[in-house]
């Protein structure tokens, strides 16, 4: 298995490069996020609680994330690997991933990290936000709140997967397909 932790702050591509690389690698892809808002617009009680959270730009209850991801897990076996995007988001969520998925025999084999800066980041959120109707996209100060909280609360993420010799540093600028080719390479080198 090739499971990817694609791992980045808010507008860094990740979601953008996860179509390229779960296409090329045949991977199954797992998004917090994506998940989250199927729920809001199905306004199921999950959607209904987590909607108080991210139109804030908040991170929502671990625990919450965590059944999402242990549910999706259960609903797909025989898959090549996992990429998971917005996901381990807190040292808590990597921990109980790493306990899940040790369970299968199918450990994180690398944590990708897209590297951009802060005010592309911001440039690229705020654009996002007139384009669609994502709540967290439409005010400054909410996708500066955002950014606040990777910093503090998903940055140790960062450290959880270097002690295990599982990080790499991509550099998320520059053209999509530029980036899709550095971390092509990351991926190559690994397997
Ligand atoms: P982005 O990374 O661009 O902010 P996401 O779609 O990954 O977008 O996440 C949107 C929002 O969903 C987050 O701001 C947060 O409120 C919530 N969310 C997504 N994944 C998680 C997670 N793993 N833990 C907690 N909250 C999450």
């Amino acid at each position: 298995m090739l499971n990817i932790v694609l791992f980045g702050p808010p507008g860094a591509g990740k979601g953008t490069q996860s179509q390229k690389i779960i296409e090329k690698y045949k991977l199954q892809y797992l998004a917090t996020g994506d998940m989250l808002r199927a729920a809001i617009r199905e306004q199921s009680p999950i959607g209904v609680e987590a909607q108080k959270y991210i139109d804030k730009g908040q991170l929502v209850p671990d625990e919450m994330v965590i059944n999402l991801i242990a549910r999706e897990l259960d609903n797909h076996h025989d898959v090549h690997g996992f990429v998971f995007d917005g996901f381990p988001r807190t040292t808590v969520q990597a921990k109980k991933l790493d306990e899940m998925l040790d369970a299968k025999k199918a450990p994180i084999t690398i944590m990708l990290a897209l590297e951009v800066d802060y005010n592309e980041l911001l440039a690229r959120l705020l654009n996002r936000g007139k384009m669609s109707d994502r709540s967290d996209d439409q005010d400054e100060g909410i996708i500066r709140g955002r950014l606040d909280i990777y910093n503090k609360t998903t940055l140790p993420v960062m450290d959880y997967y270097k002690a295990q010799g599982k990080y790499r540093g991509v550099n998320g600028m520059g053209a999509i397909d530029e980036v899709f080719e550095r971390i092509c390479q990351v991926i190559d080198s690994c397997r």
